[in-house]
């Protein structure tokens, strides 16, 4: 072959720097920069919500400007694409890195068959975690299903350093290509994109400036802070994270340099252990890959779920009567994001007081977070039902008045999405029901009118849930 060329393919790894796929691509001379969307393979509740196409959207953007414009978009099959580049162009090597959904991974074994066949050079590259799940085993060679134990594994092993910027690299753009962003078709709904765009910023530059500010400004007196909703304690890079605008390396190392500079040791230990937690959640989904629909504990495929629409629809759109299960309902609609605490509330809301199976859930948050991870969500959705690897026990059910009383004492966040309780004051807001008439005039609030009354009762749903929670437990 004549003048080869290396393709890299993107995938979820929006991003030029820390990328030893690009980097190795670049040292190789002339590089091919490729982004497919190919949702067509994956299963009709994975397909891409669309908060997160339309971060999607704006990320690509980022990516092409970075890449001086050159960024060869494509829509289809990934396999017959590829395919169908190898015959057109000089194409020498193929590098990307993997995306652990399980469907991707049964479509990158297809596709090493098929360039193996074609005698076409290719290599497969791990930069979206700090550690390949099928690396971290016990010595029987079995996988871990308790967090503390994959965590004091996974920390013996040391994660690379990062590798910084390729140097003059030289990217090309296929001409013949007439696929533009926009035929990719990523935003449907635009109203939905104006509150998006509000709220965040794409890209590697934005992400890095975000990372920067949260190790120099909010690391110290995360591990307190960050159950605080209101004020923004929390670092806001899971989308950045899920998209590949940053690796975890990059945030590793800092967080283990300047991090440890600014903060204590109890803070970024915390901080890494939810990095950790993102790995462990696409580590479970690597070796359980059905994590996804099914309970990782099968006694749960036995569970007394109810549903009830009006119920469900209440919780969708933060109408139960709750204040902060409303708050953080309605913090995910406007923004495309909701904090951890309140993720984990308005969860144990549904599931446990509602007794709504936890996938319902799972696909409402799935179509609404920016930070829509598969491996995260299910995850996460499973801890909170108590079905997963290492969940909550069955008997923490969130309540979401000593909650708010405890973790939005002044209401700031409640009050900043549920504004019909503006007026309320603190002592009664997680509880409007029970709040004396007098105090309900003055604050303009008719319950069942202005806000709704509590769709169910706390005391009887939390007894129902214990019940029925404890008849599975002796399964
Ligand atoms: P920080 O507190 O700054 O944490 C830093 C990073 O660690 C996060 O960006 C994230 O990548 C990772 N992380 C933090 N907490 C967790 C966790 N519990 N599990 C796995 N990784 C974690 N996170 C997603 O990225 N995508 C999801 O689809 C998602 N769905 C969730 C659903 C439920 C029901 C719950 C309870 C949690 C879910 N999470 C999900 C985890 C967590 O809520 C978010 O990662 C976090 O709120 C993102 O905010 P942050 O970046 O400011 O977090």
């Amino acid at each position: 072959m004549k003048n080869p060329i290396t393709l890299f393919w993107f995938k979820n790894d929006l991003r030029v720097s820390d990328n030893p796929g690009l980097m190795e691509a670049c040292h190789l001379g002339r590089v091919f920069p490729i982004y497919i969307l190919d949702d067509l393979i994956a299963p009709p509740v994975c397909k891409r919500g669309g908060a997160s196409a339309i971060y999607l959207h704006h990320s690509l953007l980022s990516l092409d400007k970075s890449l001086n414009n050159t960024l060869n978009l494509y829509k289809g099959n990934a396999e017959e694409i590829l395919l169908h580049l190898i015959k057109k162009y000089p194409i020498g090597r193929i590098f990307w890195n993997q995306s652990y959904e399980p469907w991707m991974l049964e479509q990158d074994k297809a596709l090493e068959k098929k360039l193996t066949e074609l005698q076409v050079r290719y290599t497969i590259f791990n930069d979206s975690y700090l550690w390949s799940p099928e690396k971290v085993k016990k010595s029987d060679g079995s996988f871990y299903k308790v967090f503390t134990a994959y965590k004091k594994k996974a920390y013996t092993i040391e994660p690379r350093t990062p590798v910084g910027m390729p140097k003059n690299p030289v990217f090309i753009k296929d001409t013949f290509n007439k696929t533009t962003l926009n035929d990719l078709h990523l935003i449907s709904d635009h109203e939905l994109e104006k509150k998006i765009v509000r709220h965040w910023t794409f890209g590697e530059t934005a992400a890095h400036y975000k990372l920067k500010n949260f190790i120099n400004k909010k690391l110290a007196g995360y591990k307190k802070d960050r159950d605080y909703p209101y004020n923004d304690h929390t670092s806001k890079l899971s989308p950045n994270l899920h998209f590949g605008e940053l690796s975890p390396h990059q945030i590793w190392d800092i967080t283990n340099t300047l991090g440890r500079k600014n903060a204590h040791k109890e803070d970024v230990e915390h901080f890494l252990n939810e990095i950790i937690w993102r790995e462990f959640c696409a580590y479970l989904l690597y070796h359980f890959p059905h994590l996804y629909k099914d309970n990782f504990q099968e006694k749960f495929d036995t569970f007394a779920w109810e549903y009830n629409s009006t119920f469900f629809k209440a919780w969708k759109t933060g109408n139960t009567g709750y204040p902060l299960v409303d708050a953080g309902m309605r913090q995910l609609l406007q923004t495309g994001y909701m904090h951890n605490r309140v993720r984990m509330i308005t969860a144990s809301f549904l599931i446990k007081n509602l007794m709504i199976h936890w996938h319902q859930g799972q696909e409402w948050f799935w179509n609404h977070l920016v930070d829509a991870d598969l491996a995260n969500n299910s995850g996460n959705w499973q801890w909170v039902a108590g079905s997963g690897a290492d969940a909550a026990p069955y008997f923490r059910i969130f309540n979401p008045i000593t909650q708010g009383e405890k973790f939005d004492k002044e209401g700031l966040y409640t009050k900043q999405y549920v504004p019909e309780l503006k007026s309320l004051p603190s002592k009664y807001l997680f509880k409007p029901w029970l709040t004396p008439k007098k105090v309900l005039d003055e604050a303009g609030i008719i319950l069942g009118k202005t806000y709704p009354q509590p769709i169910i009762d706390l005391n009887t749903s939390r007894k129902k849930a214990l019940l029925t929670y404890t008849k599975l437990k002796k399964l």
